[in-house]
């Protein structure tokens, strides 16, 4: 019943907030997240019980009550926001995973300068001040084949940089068929007018010839943009000019050719069953006068963006004001240098990107079958099996390439649907990201690392536990 005056019996039981502040799973917190914030959320708790009292919702307070609101968030606000997972998804390069993980010999290395002062932007033979872009820049340059490389904080800021820096004010011809949205609102057309050029679309959505291009030239014209359409992809009747063809007629009238190849593999990959790509180096032997591409996508590093190519144009972007804005820490240049130098030395397989994407198939199975076994420990009654599963490489590259994987299936009726065990296995103290087919549970193996086998396991015998 709603009476005004049982609201206002109600307003009077509101325990004061040093009643709240002296019960013992309260003061618990403190530690964690100081008196403040602890205050801050039984402030907002009080004001939520006394929101309900008037509203009709609720007609009695307690400090249990206030309690039941406020503990759920300091529960919450205590654990660490930023946690690993176990991405068992079978998607290697998972942007809402955090895409690529670094070579056991990068995070050495990031460890190594964190913590110290550096050489960063130090020349310790001469004794002063260097460039933080030496450190890295050769090696790039080596590794692609390119004359020249530029890094900066992703690749968004590379095409953003390139953009502005070579083509403002005037006009970038794009195909209309790479016009795209890259998930997390990366939009060509967006990013081009925000850097102050003019996009001229040229083509059909499925089809774009030379002449389109050709005619589309004015004297205005900077560049002629080439995007990688990511995830996107048509099939049927479809055409694109071919690079080289790109290249010579943006050479023979003066303007510039500019590609975003989003991945940018340093890697041929079609041995490893991942044909279609071009690799960085190609691209810029078949004419391309500038690339960009990401560092945490194909080349399994950390979140950088690349700007490489001719080393005249590279060297104009260098004064731009806006470079100071996109420039990298020195953690990410630690565990780039021992990237690139993994490279260098023809060591590839320590980055767990490239190892994931060239795994084999009767490795993967057989981890699967070591994966099932030890579930069947935990889960005695569950129906287990292995089975083939597609992966994906992710990160928009190789959108069309089914990357076939092995995997673990489990239904457990007494611990729920399989949308209820992911909820379960996602909440858990170490949270495991999985699949789902069916009634299902699916579990991918190709994306695991070195005790996530065990990781899994006690998240299951974790939630037998309280059955
Ligand atoms: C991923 C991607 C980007 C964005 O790269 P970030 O490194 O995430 O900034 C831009 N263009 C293409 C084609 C991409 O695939």
């Amino acid at each position: 019943m709603k009476t005004a005056s049982g609201g206002a019996q109600g307003l009077r039981q509101i325990p004061p907030m040093d009643a709240l502040l002296s019960e013992g799973p309260v003061a618990a917190f403190f530690p964690h997240l100081g008196w403040d914030t602890v205050k801050s959320v039984l402030d907002g708790a009080l004001a939520e019980e006394r929101k309900d009292i008037l509203d009709g919702r609720r007609r009695e307070s307690s400090v249990s009550s206030v309690l039941r609101r406020a503990l759920p968030t300091l529960e919450r606000l205590k654990r660490n926001s930023l946690t690993p997972v176990v991405n068992a998804t079978g998607v290697v390069v998972h942007t809402n995973l955090g895409r690529s993980c670094l070579a056991q010999r990068a995070i050495e290395e990031v460890v190594a300068v964190a913590g110290r002062y550096s050489t960063l932007e130090f020349d310790r033979e001469l004794g002063r001040r260097g460039h933080r872009s030496d450190h890295v820049e050769w090696l790039l340059n080596r590794v692609s084949d390119s004359e020249a490389s530029l890094v900066v904080n992703n690749n968004a800021g590379a095409v953003l940089l390139v953009l502005s820096g070579l083509c403002a004010g005037r006009e970038v011809i794009v195909s209309r068929g790479e016009l795209v949205e890259i998930g997390g609102s990366f939009r060509i057309p967006e990013i081009l007018s925000f850097s102050g050029a003019r996009l001229v679309e040229v083509g059909a959505t499925n089809r774009t010839h030379r002449g389109d291009f050709e005619r589309a030239i004015t004297e205005n014209t900077a560049a002629i943009l080439k995007v990688h359409p990511s995830n996107f992809r048509m099939e049927g009747f479809t055409s694109v000019v071919p690079r080289p063809e790109l290249a010579a007629l943006a050479q023979e009238r003066g303007i510039l050719f500019l590609e975003d190849l989003g991945s940018g593999t340093l890697l041929d990959m079609a041995p490893s069953g991942l044909p279609g790509e071009p690799t960085v180096g190609q691209c810029l032997r078949e004419g391309v006068d500038l690339v960009t591409y990401s560092g945490d996508k194909m080349l399994g590093g950390p979140q950088i963006g690349v700007v490489a190519g001719a080393k005249k144009l590279v060297d104009r972007l260098r004064t731009c004001p806006m470079l100071r804005a996109l420039r990298v820490d020195k953690m990410t240049l630690a565990a780039l240098e021992a990237t690139l130098r993994l490279y260098l030395r023809g060591q590839q397989e320590e980055i767990p990107t490239i190892a994931m994407l060239r795994a084999e198939e009767g490795a993967l199975r057989r981890r699967a079958v070591r994966l099932a076994a030890r579930l069947k420990k935990v889960l005695p009654k569950a129906r287990i099996a292995v089975v083939p599963v597609d992966d994906a490489v992710g990160g928009g590259a190789f959108p069309a390439t089914n990357l076939p994987g092995w995997g673990v299936t489990v239904a457990e009726p007494a611990l729920g649907s399989a949308n209820d065990i992911l909820t379960r296995l996602r909440e858990g103290e170490y949270s495991v990201v999985a699949g789902a087919r069916d009634s299902e549970v699916v579990l991918h193996v190709r994306t695991l690392l070195q005790g996530d086998d065990r990781r899994i396991a006690s998240a299951f015998s974790g939630m037998t536990a309280k059955e």
